[in-house]
């Protein structure tokens, strides 16, 4: 089936501002809903700005099942991509049911909702983390998962029950994506990434320290099994991601059922290597220290990209130094994220 109309939960965050402007560019009609628990309105004032469109937003709370179905009602929705949730590791293992009530009963509202229809297209964010401390390189969707957090755990069950679902109901195409490390920002400096508290992943961490909101980087670990001793990962540009799900959505349209893709750039960066990276390209000192091992890190982890290229036919083209630019650019104009912005 055509899909045209795209509701995107989640949209003002983080991916889900940058994957509406890959949508509007691709030519889809979209509708932004997020109850603005991690991100900001201004958001997509910015999304508005950058693409010239006007995007309906509906402040709502996806584990509120009458409000997801007033919304399908309102609207004629082909397809869905699931972005709202709590994605913070270290806070799920400290709040369990606060991560698997938001995260599993948004997923299972939006689809009881959607499963009134004939439209039964959806995309779910999930996350390399479902490959737990593999250490067999490249991971490849074929991997064995596990979850070492109740975040991971929350992905890993979506993705069963999604799984469970389409068995039950073959009429659904889900497309389930194992995002690796998302970094950068969109090349306007517009929209980036912008955390409530200290950060906990690394490039906005680095981005904080260099504009002077935060002193210091501490390295988890330089006695990994790795070339310079500290982690390795796959850091994928967030526009590259979200094409990704341009990609996704146009494969739901050939009708696949259920399917699962790694999107990765399939490079491993190490932490050391980003941070020089930032340095040079964007000529600011980045002071760290090293510290001790992060507990739960794996030493290195990187994507196998060829399901996603073979049957996606997507590929990530940003560099690692275009995603140390477009951050920086981001957060230098944006020190405080949004919370400084007048519109
Ligand atoms: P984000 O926090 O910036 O965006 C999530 C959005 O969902 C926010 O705008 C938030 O306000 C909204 N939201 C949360 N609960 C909601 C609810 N019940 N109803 C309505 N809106 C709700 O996060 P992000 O980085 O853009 O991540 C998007 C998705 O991708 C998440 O599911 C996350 O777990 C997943 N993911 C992110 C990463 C990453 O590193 N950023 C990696 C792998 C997977
Ligand atoms: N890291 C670090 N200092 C920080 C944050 C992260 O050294 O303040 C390291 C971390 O140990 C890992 C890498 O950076 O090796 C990526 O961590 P991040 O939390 O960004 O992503 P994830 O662990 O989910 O892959």
């Amino acid at each position: 089936m055509r899909i045209k109309k795209v509701l995107v939960s989640g949209g003002a965050g983080y991916i889900g501002t940058h994957t509406c402007i890959e949508l509007i560019d691709a030519g889809y009609d979209i509708i932004c809903a997020d109850n603005f628990s991690n991100s900001s309105p201004v958001a997509m004032k910015r999304v508005e700005q950058i693409t010239g469109a006007r995007i309906p937003v509906h402040r709502m709370d996806f584990c509120k099942l009458d409000e997801v179905e007033a919304l399908f009602r309102e609207e004629a929705i082909d397809a869905a991509i699931h972005f709202a949730g709590y994605k913070a590791v270290g806070e799920s293992v400290a709040k369990p049911l606060m991560y698997y009530e938001n995260n599993l009963l948004s997923l299972i509202n939006l689809c009881k909702a959607m499963g009134r229809n004939t439209a039964r297209n959806i995309v779910f964010s999930s996350s390399a983390t479902v490959y737990g401390l593999s250490d067999r390189l490249p991971l490849t969707e074929e991997t064995p998962t596990e979850a070492y957090s109740s975040y991971g755990r929350t992905k890993l069950y979506i993705e069963e029950i999604l799984k469970d679902l389409h068995a039950a109901e073959p009429g659904w195409n889900m497309s389930v994506l194992r995002y690796f490390n998302p970094v950068g920002a969109h090349p306007s400096g517009l929209i980036g990434e912008d955390p409530a508290d200290i950060p906990n992943n690394l490039m906005p961490y680095i981005a904080q320290v260099a504009v002077g909101r935060l002193e210091k980087l501490r390295i988890f670990g330089d006695d990994y099994d790795t070339p310079d001793g500290t982690g390795v990962r796959d850091f994928i540009h967030v526009v590259d991601l979200a094409r990704g799900h341009v990609a996704a959505l146009r494969k739901l349209e050939e009708e696949p059922g259920y399917t699962v893709h790694n999107l990765g750039t399939g490079k491993g960066c190490s932490v050391l290597e980003l941070v020089h990276a930032f340095e040079r390209v964007n000529n600011v000192p980045i002071p760290y220290e090293i510290t001790a091992r992060r507990p739960g890190d794996v030493a290195a982890n990187y994507a196998s990209t060829d399901k996603a290229r073979r049957e996606l036919g997507w590929e990530a083209t940003h560099t690692i130094d275009d995603m140390v630019r477009d951050t920086w650019n981001w957060q230098s104009k944006n020190p405080n994220g949004y919370r400084d912005a007048t519109e």
